[in-house]
């Protein structure tokens, strides 16, 4: 093993992920004093944007309301082209604000953590890389995000396959060129129906093989004109505000009506509104019991099932695209630019994979139970391991050297979706238990808050950080309870469920955004209750 501290000898932070997160946090904790530093395995900064660079990948966030807030100098130096950018302007942003703030020396890329280690007598963690690197910090932040560990199903024939394969989220940097290729994309969830209407005109053929039909609607993306640019600038506070006083972090009011309170015509009409209209207002703009009551819920889904059946030609393919076993919002629904018209391509195909599952990859193609397709490449649109997937694949060994794997054999157990009893001074941001939504509105809030909880510790001279049990139950239950009150599917991978044999545990916090921020404003208020903080390193390794 090669020790290698870079010559700063135990560093007060490692941040794993140099994602939105791990930036933030990095910037937030060197601007309190701390010795901080980011690990990635990536070979660019970005996280989920320089990972997902398949054709087609963009936001479903409005951009200027995706951006960092801490900073108004970065919000009025960038301007964002499009309503919802594509992946290169957010991946480009995200360099932007790395070079800005002047941390690029300070993140450190092409390195995935392999192991950590907590020291019980130096109350620190090693951290070991999958080159053999050694490092050590008294604070660990796993910034590794909720979808970030990509799967592919585990299907005979895999490796054998002769021609290119790509998963959604590992897409490689040099174009991949599809041009008059027979192209197979496995998966129909949200990266599938971004890339399926961007690459149908130029493949020879494109197989969809769909497992779970989704209920899609329109994007609405548009340019952002001069005039529109100027207001976003000048809005700033209202954004941030309006962003906050969601339950999503969204920009879009919360619905407050409820569905059958309006008569038949008026529940069209306003369907219509929103179909119209940008993003996810068809979702948290909705009619408020459109997530909790069965019968509100159906109502929309119908009225969406109409726009498909129109927009679709063939009823055949129309009915498999109807979602059968979920309603509207019950598993995370995809924005459509194009993608069901795409179906009435003479050279697009759709596979139900209930009527004939995939069998094999074959030495050319893939086979279900049906027949056999050639492809020269293969796209795996199949989804991430959501949640826990990226900290299953790091070894964390806490106190008695217990391993977070066995500690979350039934589903993850946090506090606040903070911390884990077990493993004193590790912290995940963004991490199992938090809030989703809008990502970057929910995770400045954790971020900002575990800044402030390393703050308090420096200041009252504590060595180690600890969730206590009961805290850690009662959020747990509370995260529990908040999701039995919604309508959610069994295949939604907010519980885990799209991978096979994982703990059926719900991995997010839907209390939602203002919520989350709402109780850790208590949590720190109260003198951080439900931490213990205790200075019980050795003195050898500095702490008195
Ligand atoms: C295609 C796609 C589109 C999305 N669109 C939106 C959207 O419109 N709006 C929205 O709010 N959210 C969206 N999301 C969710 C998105 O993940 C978050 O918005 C956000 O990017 C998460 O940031 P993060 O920094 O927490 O994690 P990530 O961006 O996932 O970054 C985590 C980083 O940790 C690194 N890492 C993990 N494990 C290790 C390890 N062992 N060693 C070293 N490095 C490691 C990874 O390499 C990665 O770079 C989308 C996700 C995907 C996949």
């Amino acid at each position: 093993m090669q020790d290698n501290d870079n010559g700063v000898g135990t560093l007060d932070a490692i941040i794993i992920g140099a994602g939105i997160t791990g930036i933030h946090q990095l910037y937030r904790l060197r601007e309190a004093g701390f010795s901080a530093r980011i690990l990635d395995a990536g070979s660019g900064v970005g996280g989920t944007w320089h990972w997902n660079r398949y054709p087609g990948a963009r936001f479903d966030s409005e951009s200027y309301t995706y951006g960092y807030f801490f900073s108004r100098d970065l919000f009025a130096e960038w301007d964002w082209k499009e309503h919802f950018a594509a992946q290169p302007e957010t991946e480009a942003y995200l360099n932007f604000a790395v070079d800005r703030l002047g941390l690029r020396p300070h993140v450190q890329l092409d390195t995935v953590v392999s192991e950590l280690r907590f020291g019980e007598t130096t109350d620190t963690w090693t951290v070991l890389t999958a080159d053999g690197e050694r490092q050590r910090a008294r604070f660990v932040i796993a910034a590794t995000g909720l979808l970030s560990a990509p799967y592919v199903p585990d299907l005979p024939g895999r490796d054998d396959f002769g021609g290119e394969a790509h998963h959604t989220g590992l897409w490689p940097r040099e174009p991949v060129d599809l041009a008059g290729k027979r192209v197979a994309v496995v998966g129909a969830g949200a990266s599938a129906v971004q890339i399926v209407p961007v690459i149908a005109p130029e493949v020879a053929s494109l197989t969809v093989y769909q497992r779970t039909a989704n209920w899609c609607t329109p994007l609405n993306n548009a340019p952002i004109t001069a005039e529109e640019q100027a207001g976003i600038k000048a809005r700033f506070d209202e954004l941030y505000r309006a962003c906050h006083s969601t339950v999503s972090g969204f920009l879009h009011p919360d619905g407050t009506r409820r569905t059958f309170d309006d008569t038949p015509e008026e529940r069209t009409a306003f369907y219509e509104e929103l179909w119209n209209s940008p993003g996810f207002r068809k979702m948290f703009g909705n009619y408020c019991d459109l997530g909790v009551d069965r019968a509100a819920n159906d109502e929309y889904c119908a009225f969406i099932e109409r726009k498909i059946r129109e927009t679709v030609h063939d009823p055949v393919v129309a009915e498999r695209l109807v979602p059968s076993d979920h309603g509207f919002g019950e598993k995370r629904p995809p924005m459509e630019a194009g993608y069901y018209a795409a179906f009435n391509r003479d050279n697009v195909e759709l596979v139900d994979l209930p009527e004939t599952p995939l069998v094999e990859v074959t030495r050319t193609g893939l086979r279900t139970t049906g027949t056999e397709r050639e492809h020269d490449v293969i796209i795996w649109a199949t989804g991430f391991d959501a949640g826990t997937g990226a900290l299953a694949r790091i070894r964390v060994q806490g106190e008695g050297g217990r391993l977070l794997s066995d500690a979350w054999v039934d589903g993850p157990e946090t506090y606040l979706g903070m911390q884990s009893a077990g493993f004193p001074n590790l912290f995940m941001a963004g991490g199992p238990q938090s809030t989703y939504g809008n990502v970057p509105r929910s995770t400045e809030s954790q971020v900002e808050f575990l800044a402030g909880l390393l703050e308090h510790a420096r200041d009252v001279g504590a060595a180690r950080i600890h969730p206590t049990r009961a805290a850690q139950e009662a959020w747990t239950r509370h995260v529990e309870e908040v999701a039995a009150k919604l309508l959610t599917a069994e295949t939604a991978w907010y519980q885990g469920s799209n991978i096979p044999g994982k703990a059926k545990r719900y991995i997010i916090y839907p209390g939602g955004v203002k919520a989350w921020a709402d109780r850790a404003r208590e949590v720190a208020a109260a003198g951080y209750a439900g931490f213990e903080l205790s200075r019980i390193t050795t003195p050898a390794a500095g702490v008195v």
